[in-house]
């Protein structure tokens, strides 16, 4: 492989696709974002993307072409299955049109998988063979990877965000009672605030915040009022930590991981409560796994990215 080669990786999510020029090495050239529309057909997508490829490739000596895509997705196909964030792109896939068009090969992952592979390649605890990456935000994901292999599941999508951490609880999107994303993502947070605003008194932090309109509430304004002493936001606080420290315990005691990595949106709001989720997760968790760090990622917003980059090499060479 000569060093010189450079790789196209791409980042699909609900409202933003990024495409970006990398190397092996997980340099970043130069990105590129637009908007999505997971609502409109896909060709609308795939035509924006070839645009960005094919001006990149012009320039520059390309491996490979590496897609990272909220899913579920079969990353063999590129093949969309009833993705929440991507509603109209159901049983359709963008694999074959950007092979053709492009000349070169096309690689497509999960988005929570890859960004896990990018942990275990640059990341903080790079050359870990056991990892998990979570993200929050509007929704929750996660890849996992166990003794270094990446775990697909047979469809080629996990999905952690939808296991129960409170049975009776709150439902997401899809509909699962109880699940990680139905408690703690960016917009169930906001909504189990809304369901409990009016017992609360017009006095509490929150409320005058939001000048006792609860359209007002957004998660940055709940996590603000708890350091106002809002009463409402302290227990909406120690809910989300208490259904994602579940999550991290359930998640350490099935595959003894040597770091948990979270990271997104609404993570970025709890940094400040870190000591108190990590104590919640390592207390709860079995005696062997209470050390395990769970740190928030260092590579931020780049990092499916860079995990489709990995993908590119990891295929190719
Ligand atoms: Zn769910």
């Amino acid at each position: 492989m000569s060093i010189n080669k450079k790789i196209i990786a791409v980042d699909i999510g609900g409202s933003n696709i990024r495409v970006a020029i990398t190397n092996p090495d997980g340099k970043i050239f130069k990105k590129i974002s637009f908007e999505n529309d997971g609502n409109k057909d896909i060709s609308i997508a795939t035509e924006k993307i070839l645009y960005n490829i094919l001006n990149i490739k012009e320039k520059n000596n390309i491996l490979g072409i590496g897609i990272s895509s909220a899913g579920p997705i079969d990353p063999n196909t590129g093949t969309y299955n009833h993705s929440p964030n991507l509603s109209s792109w159901h049983g359709k896939s963008m694999k074959k049109t950007l092979e053709q068009v492009t000349n070169l090969p096309v690689f497509f992952g999960h988005d929570a998988t890859l960004a896990a592979l990018a942990e275990v390649t640059h990341g903080e605890f790079k050359n870990s063979e056991n990892l998990i990456y979570i993200t929050i935000s509007t929704g929750i994901g996660g890849g996992i990877i166990a003794n270094n292999k990446m775990i697909t599941g047979k469809s080629g999508s996990i999905e952690l965000g939808h296991m129960i951490v409170n049975p009776g609880g709150e439902k997401c999107n899809i509909g699962c009672v109880g699940c990680l994303e139905g408690c703690a993502s960016g917009p169930a947070i906001v909504n189990i605030t809304k369901k409990l605003y009016d017992n609360y008194s017009d006095e509490d932090a929150l409320k005058k915040m939001t000048n006792l309109d609860k359209k007002n509430l957004t998660t940055k304004i709940i996590f603000d009022a708890e350091k106002m002493g809002s009463d409402l936001s302290r227990k909406i606080v120690q809910d989300t930590l208490k259904h994602i420290s579940t999550g991290i315990i359930n998640l350490l005691n099935i595959f003894d991981p040597e770091v948990i990595i979270l990271g997104g949106g609404v993570i970025n709001s709890l940094s400040s409560y870190w000591s108190e989720l990590q104590n919640m997760s390592n207390k709860r968790a079995l005696p062997g796994h209470r050390k395990t760090p769970i740190k928030i990622t260092s590579l931020e917003e780049d990092v499916c990215l860079l995990g489709a980059s990995v993908l590119v090499t990891k295929e190719t060479t």
